[in-house]
């Protein structure tokens, strides 16, 4: 996660925030799997000034109850994993001598400490059965990282640091310049400082993008919060932070807005006392009702935006889908008639034959040639031509029973499938277009009626006695009956039977 170069110069660098010895063998104990309270409570008291900090937290509002006198009885009060996260917290606010050319070390201040309060305060709004005091703890520490950064590199980062408008984009800027962020190298301090790692872990995942967050973890859940519910208090642009903050708390915890605002109330009412705990200047009071009616219509407008970008992206991809539908429609079309074409035709030809094979059902093919179709061309024109292909191709269309499907097969040749057709009904329907080229013209041209005749071939599949094992054979005997009409004469109709070509169907 972090860069080895950078890893390299954290190593060396003297001057990285450090822990007084005290809390550093208390992180010692906590370790250890069965320290009780009463060692805590010892090693505590061996600093004056750190055990006084931990009384008086144990008897501020954040643990409320009845006033507690002795050491002992404040760890016992506030468990030993709180007693740790206090005593670090103190440790740290103790030792606030670092550099002061590049960020603003209260921003740090502040924000560990409303996003701890934050932390507290959720548990006691809300039934999320989260780890409080190791939620606390890595709220508390979660920015710790800028102190070492602003220790490394104090120059550019403090242009880093006052560039960026939100905690977001600085995380961000320190990923550019840095190739890591504050959040990995909290934890790499924290893991310096022996800390278990249940709480670099939470460090490090603390500044997770919403999508990147495990949302079956509630403790990364509240510390995402946490951090966000700072920002209102910290940040310039505090109506950007408070809707950012009020989208998390809705979305990672399902906080109304009702318990989102006592939330911010509570907040605003305890910083003060805490502040004075850590030593620290209070964060200025926030319009909090104000900014929150405010998150309230960016977020309604936020989603408006969000419907209509969807609404209108929706449209889009119903015209594409239509688009590519009526592509894929016209691929099956001839272009000149727009009846199917023969790779189409070919294709359903295969899928009709295997139903049928299925099924046992008939399946009746009629291969058609227009007859002296070269001598059109050459008396009318090969545009007149053209306009016939056309008419004849609507003709067919018309005749057409349902279920039947009619292709264009090449220039002047065209092909009929009729499943569940018998020979006799394919050779009904040859004959009605016969009579039908007969009786009227296909089109007229200089007032001349142009008439047509068809030469035409049926072949019909039937599972029980035709000969035919696949769909070639089938179109191969309508289009050697065809021919043959042609050659005896043309504008006649051929069945292929089993002892030759037919006028009319073999009767078994
Ligand atoms: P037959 O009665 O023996 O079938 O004679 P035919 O002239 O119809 O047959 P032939 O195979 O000799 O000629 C087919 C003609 O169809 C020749 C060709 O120019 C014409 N043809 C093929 N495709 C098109 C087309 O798209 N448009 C036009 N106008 N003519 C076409
Ligand atoms: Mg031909
Ligand atoms: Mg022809």
């Amino acid at each position: 996660m972090i860069p080895a170069p950078l890893k390299d110069k954290l190593n060396q660098c003297k001057t990285l925030p450090s822990l007084p010895a005290v809390v550093v063998k208390v992180i010692d104990l906590a370790r250890q799997p069965n320290s009780g309270s009463r060692e805590l409570a010892e090693l505590l008291s061996q600093d004056p000034s750190l055990s006084a900090k931990i009384l008086s937290a144990a008897n501020s509002a954040i643990y409320g109850g009845l006033e507690v006198t002795g050491l002992q009885q404040a760890v016992n009060r506030i468990g030993v994993e709180g007693a740790l996260a206090l005593a670090l917290s103190f440790g740290l606010a103790m030792n606030k001598g670092y550099k002061r050319n590049g960020m603003d070390l209260d921003y740090f201040w502040k924000r560990a400490l409303v996003s701890g309060l934050a932390v507290r305060e959720l548990d006691k709004l809300m039934d999320l059965k989260f780890e409080v005091e190791t939620c606390y703890l890595a709220a508390v520490l979660q920015d710790i990282g800028m102190l070492a950064l602003n220790e490394l590199d104090p120059d550019i980062y403090g242009v880093i640091f006052h560039s960026a408008r939100s905690h977001r984009q600085l995380t961000s800027f320190e990923e550019r310049e840095y190739g890591t962020n504050h959040a990995a190298i909290g934890a790499w301090l924290g893991k310096h400082w022996g800390l278990p790692e249940k709480y670099t872990l939470l460090v490090e995942k603390s500044h997770q993008l919403p999508k990147e967050i495990d949302k079956g973890n509630v403790n990364l859940r509240v510390l995402a919060v946490s951090g966000l519910l700072a920002d209102p208090w910290l940040s310039s642009n505090k109506e950007m932070s408070m809707t950012l903050a009020y989208q998390a708390a809705q979305d990672y915890l399902n906080l109304d807005e009702q318990r989102f605002s006592h939330l911010l109330l509570r907040l605003q009412d305890q910083l003060p006392q805490i502040s004075r705990l850590f030593d620290i200047e209070a964060p200025n009071n926030i319009d909090t009702f104000n900014l929150l009616q405010d998150a309230k219509h960016l977020l309604v407008e936020r989603n408006l935006r969000m419907m209509q970008k969807m609404a209108q992206q929706q449209n889009e991809l119903d015209q594409l889908k239509k688009n590519s539908e009526r592509l894929q429609e016209q691929l099956k079309r001839d272009p000149l008639t727009q009846i199917y074409n023969r790779q189409h035709t070919e294709q359903k030809l295969n899928e009709f034959f295997d139903f049928a094979k299925d099924q046992g059902l008939d399946l009746a093919v009629v291969f058609i040639d227009l007859d002296f179709f070269k001598m059109l061309n050459d008396q009318h024109g090969h545009a007149v031509g053209d306009s016939a292909l056309k008419a004849f191709a609507t003709t067919l269309e018309q005749e057409l029973d349902k279920n039947c499907l009619a292709g264009r097969y090449g220039g002047e040749e065209f092909v009929v499938l009729m499943p569940g057709h018998s020979q006799t009904s394919a050779l009904d329907f040859a004959q009605r277009l016969q009579e039908y080229l007969a009786s009227s013209p296909l089109l007229s041209h200089n007032q001349e009626d142009i008439y047509i005749s068809a030469s035409m071939g049926i072949a019909s599949f039937q599972e029980k006695e035709s000969g035919f094992s696949d769909p070639d054979e089938l179109l191969n005997a309508a289009d050697k009956a065809m021919y043959t009409a042609k050659r005896t004469g043309r504008n006649q109709i051929l069945l292929f039977g089993r002892n030759g070509f037919t006028s009319q169907p073999e009767t078994s």
